[in-house]
């Protein structure tokens, strides 16, 4: 039984068929969502049984756009803990800190679940080559996942991503290309790849299932608060997927009736590549190319994100906001969580926390909220920078 009913574009509503690879929308190059037939998941399963199932974000199957799980490419991504935060917590004067820590992921960082979603579906509609324009930790996911299916994968990163991350993704065999820049310079070189060759391009939010795999960030949250939404979702942004997919999470377990409210999203950048919340606070509804773009959390060096209208979108409907933080927050509250809470953060993680201590600062959150800080991989993929900062 499959659920997945089509891919609608999420700006102009166009409807796209499951059954064939599908990339951007035809009529308008917008983003594409993948739609459920809630009713019929709602009948065959109760959101009980998920606990019962394998350890992995696959056992969200009745919600994930596979046709046979048979296909499923997977290394156990998800399940990731929901640690509370105590001692921050308490000299925050939150009740109810968590940080969901995705370093505990196959490769450690939360790019698993998109790629391990993208990868069992297009391995199950008969796609060989894959290319990816990456910041550096999809690329190195994809090398990772690409292995384990016998996919033919092309990585594209900037020269300056941390080592350990092109390291791995080299190690795992793939044909990996340092390209100076950012990731849109990597895009580009990447599209012209796509038609040159014939791969198949799997950029954020270039297609849809991604998101799909992302959105399992957010089930499990939910799961893990007994079923229950919390008040507010803190997440370090690039390209969006991570915001969007969460958002999407919660559309659909409101429509199944699970949960009953939509958290407010809290989109976190880096004050020296902030395209959203420079868009955020100007009232825009598109982003503007960021110029100069360069942080310390490499997977936030992403100077204009494809999918900007939704992004911007999910941020107002939830009555969320955007917020940036300076390098050197970002660096003491690596510092901080390693040394209050025994978690070694990415710096994009470290960002985000970064941002809980200012919305408690600006009084934009209080004491009871349950608040969800995602520390979105491990500190250990930037050890270059955790040798600097402990000199
Ligand atoms: C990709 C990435 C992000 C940003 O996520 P988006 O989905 O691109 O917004 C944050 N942190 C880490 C560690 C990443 O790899
Ligand atoms: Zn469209």
């Amino acid at each position: 039984m499959v659920y997945v009913i089509e891919y609608r574009c999420a700006r102009c509503g166009t409807v796209h068929e499951s059954n064939v690879p599908q990339t951007i929308c035809r009529s308008c190059n917008g983003p594409l969502l993948a739609v459920y037939d809630i009713e019929s998941v709602k009948n065959a399963v109760d959101k009980h049984v998920f606990c019962s199932r394998s350890n992995s974000m696959w056992r969200y199957l009745e919600l994930l756009p596979i046709f046979n799980e048979r296909n499923i490419v997977s290394l156990g991504e998800g399940s990731t803990p929901l640690i509370k935060l105590e001692r921050s917590g308490e000299s925050l004067g939150l009740r109810n800190l968590y940080m969901k820590d995705e370093s505990r992921n196959p490769t450690a960082t939360f790019k698993d679940r998109p790629i391990s979603a993208t990868v069992s579906v297009l391995k199950e509609l008969h796609v060989h080559s894959i290319a990816i324009p990456t910041a550096g930790n999809a690329g190195s996911s994809l090398a990772a996942y690409g292995a384990r299916a016998g996919l033919d994968v092309h990585i594209f990163m900037p020269s300056d991503t941390p080592k350990p991350i092109y390291s791995e993704a080299f190690i795992r065999n793939a044909d990996v290309k340092l390209v100076d820049g950012l990731i849109s310079d990597a895009g580009r070189v990447v599209a012209e790849c796509v038609s040159k060759y014939g791969w198949f391009d799997i950029s954020t939010m270039k297609v849809p299932y991604r998101v799909e795999g992302t959105k399992t960030m957010g089930f499990e949250v939910a799961e893990q608060l007994g079923w229950m939404s919390p008040d507010t979702i803190v997440f370090p942004t690039g390209g969006g997927e991570g915001i969007i997919g969460i958002w999407k999470s919660f559309k659909e377990l409101i429509e199944l009736g699970w949960v009953k409210s939509m958290p407010k999203m809290v989109v976190v950048q880096s004050e020296c590549c902030k395209p959203i919340v420079s868009a955020y606070s100007e009232g825009k509804d598109r982003v503007e190319f960021f110029k100069g773009c360069n942080t310390i959390a490499s997977g936030l060096r992403v100077p204009k994100p494809f999918a900007d209208i939704e992004i911007l979108k999910v941020i107002r409907e939830s009555r969320g906001l955007a917020m940036d933080v300076s390098e050197n927050e970002i660096i003491h509250s690596l510092k901080e969580l390693a040394s209050k809470e025994g978690i070694l953060a990415c710096p994009e993680g470290a960002a985000a926390y970064a941002a809980v201590k200012k919305l408690v600062e600006s009084k934009l959150v209080d004491r009871d909220e349950n608040i969800i800080v995602y520390n979105t991989g491990s500190g250990l993929k930037y050890i270059d920078l955790l040798h600097d900062v402990s000199k």
